[in-house]
């Protein structure tokens, strides 16, 4: 789904005659973030995700394993709409301070591989930005002679995308902007935010 800026998350302000439309903004540390996807958006883009899902690994037992800390969220909302029998599990990497990708991608939590060899995989990331993340953790699972997991994201940055590999599901396209919320934080806060924020530029 290609995300176009909604209308759904200005609420109106009546000044006599006049209604003014407002973003709600949240702070978070030293920045100012407005609202920019509505959790009702991102719900509906998940189950469509979902729905691939459940066809595309129809008798199958596929393991989702989300990328902490980002994709917690998009892990819960997405295997509750998933049919069929799976398995779920987590690996952590990490790449940003604060707004800023440090090229650099660590891992953070390693992957059981007796546990994954031979199975359906499917990476859940709560964003595809550089696509840094991604391809470490497509490199770990060669070096750990693992099949090709699929890749599967809740957002995707095609503007900010460097790399060659195919990102198999991707939930809702977003500019090149930070954005904060459901599950996405800046230097720790915001991830309990049931919306998305996106960072005003005038900071
Ligand atoms: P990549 O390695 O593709 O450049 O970035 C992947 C990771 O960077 C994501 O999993 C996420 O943790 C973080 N990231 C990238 N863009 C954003 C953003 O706009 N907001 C937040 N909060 N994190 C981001
Ligand atoms: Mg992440």
């Amino acid at each position: 789904m290609k995300f176009k800026p909604p209308n759904s998350l200005l609420f109106f302000v009546n000044l006599g005659f006049f209604k003014i439309a407002m973003a709600k903004t949240v702070q978070l540390h030293d920045k100012t973030f407005e609202t920019y996807i509505s959790e009702a958006e991102i719900l509906a883009a998940i189950g469509e995700m979902a729905e691939r899902m459940n066809r595309d690994f129809e008798g199958k037992t596929p393991i989702f394993l989300g990328v902490l800390n980002g994709a917690f969220m998009f892990h819960a909302d997405l295997v509750r709409h998933f049919n069929g029998p799976c398995e779920v599990g987590f690996v952590r990497y990490g790449s940003y301070v604060g707004t800023e990708s440090t090229g650099e991608v660590v891992q953070l939590l390693g992957l059981d591989t007796a546990w994954l060899r031979d199975r359906e995989v499917i990476i859940l990331e709560d964003i595809v930005d550089t696509g840094n993340t991604v391809e470490r953790i497509l490199s770990d699972f060669e070096s750990a002679g693992l099949k090709r997991p699929f890749i599967a994201t809740l957002f995707y940055k095609p503007e900010a995308f460097q790399k060659d590999y195919k990102v198999d599901y991707v939930a809702m396209e977003t500019p090149n902007a930070f954005i904060v919320g459901y599950g996405l934080d800046y230097d720790g806060l915001g991830r309990n935010l049931p919306d998305v924020y996106q960072i005003v530029e005038t900071q």
